[in-house]
């Protein structure tokens, strides 16, 4: 579903992405870690077209979105739903409204976009919630409502930038039980940046590591946690936790 070949990317002339390549196939849930200032964030933008890159291609479906004009690759974006640490949720919209907002962007009636929200809501175990704004909301509870607007155009890659990062143990389980079932229901691809080998350990089928701009591993977790030759930083990264 994904393609990514020889990707690089700098910021004031010092790269960040140092010829990324890998791919993911549909249904695959994949895990990106790396120590911090890694590049992680910015892979994961520029996947989505929100970083343009400097070489390399993205093929997303068959589409290479490094290529793409502006008004086409707001669409292809649509195809590509995305989690934040902080969840982005707009505080004085209604939990139902910040749902509906990429829909209303997409140019949905209001008809279909009530039945779409309510599917949504519901899908997340929000339906009771639809009217609080986020404020209203526990931390687990907002993540699920950024889970439901990733979700609103039904994409077919999630990307997830530290989605469980500022939750509490309970709530990170929760969402990502959440995200399993999200990925076995709808055959959603998910790629997941994390700083806790937990989350990786529990939740993903391969591993993306990054250190210093360089894709140093890409396969099992149970490979990186027994082999001898990781960088430093990355070895610190295993011994965290
Ligand atoms: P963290 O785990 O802390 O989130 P990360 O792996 O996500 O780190 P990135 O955010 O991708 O790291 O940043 C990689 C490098 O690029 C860092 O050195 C960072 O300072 C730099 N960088 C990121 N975004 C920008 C930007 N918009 N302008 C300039 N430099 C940037
Ligand atoms: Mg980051």
């Amino acid at each position: 579903v994904l393609s990514v070949a020889g990707l690089w990317h700098s910021f004031a002339k010092s790269p960040v992405l140092k010829d990324i390549s890998f791919e993911v196939e549909k249904g695959e849930i994949v895990g990106l870690i790396g120590p911090s200032g890694a590049g992680k964030s910015t892979l994961l933008r520029a996947l989505c077209g929100l970083e343009k890159p400097d070489q390399g291609s993205v093929v997303l479906q068959g589409q290479d979105i490094t290529t793409l004009a502006e008004r086409d690759l707001r669409k292809a974006r649509q195809n590509i739903g995305l989690v934040f640490q902080h969840f982005n949720l707009l505080q004085t919209k209604t939990v139902a409204q910040n749902v509906a907002l990429p829909l209303k962007i997409a140019g949905w009636s209001s008809n279909d976009i009530k039945a779409r929200v309510k599917e949504l809501l519901e899908l997340v175990g929000l339906g009771e919630h639809s009217e609080k704004y986020p404020a209203q909301l526990s931390g687990g509870q907002k993540q699920r409502v950024g889970i439901a607007r990733a979700l609103a155009n039904a994409p077919s890659l999630l990307l997830c930038d530290e989605a469980t990062s500022a939750l509490d143990p309970q709530s990170t389980t929760a969402v990502l039980d959440l995200l399993s079932d999200i990925n076995r229901k709808l055959g959603l691809t998910i790629i997941l940046i994390t700083h806790e080998m937990d989350v990786i350990r529990r939740f993903a089928q391969r591993v993306l590591v990054l250190d210093q701009g360089e894709l140093v591993h890409n396969g099992a977790i149970l490979d990186l946690l027994t082999r001898s030759n990781n960088p430093p930083a990355v070895q610190a990264l295993l011994n965290e936790t």
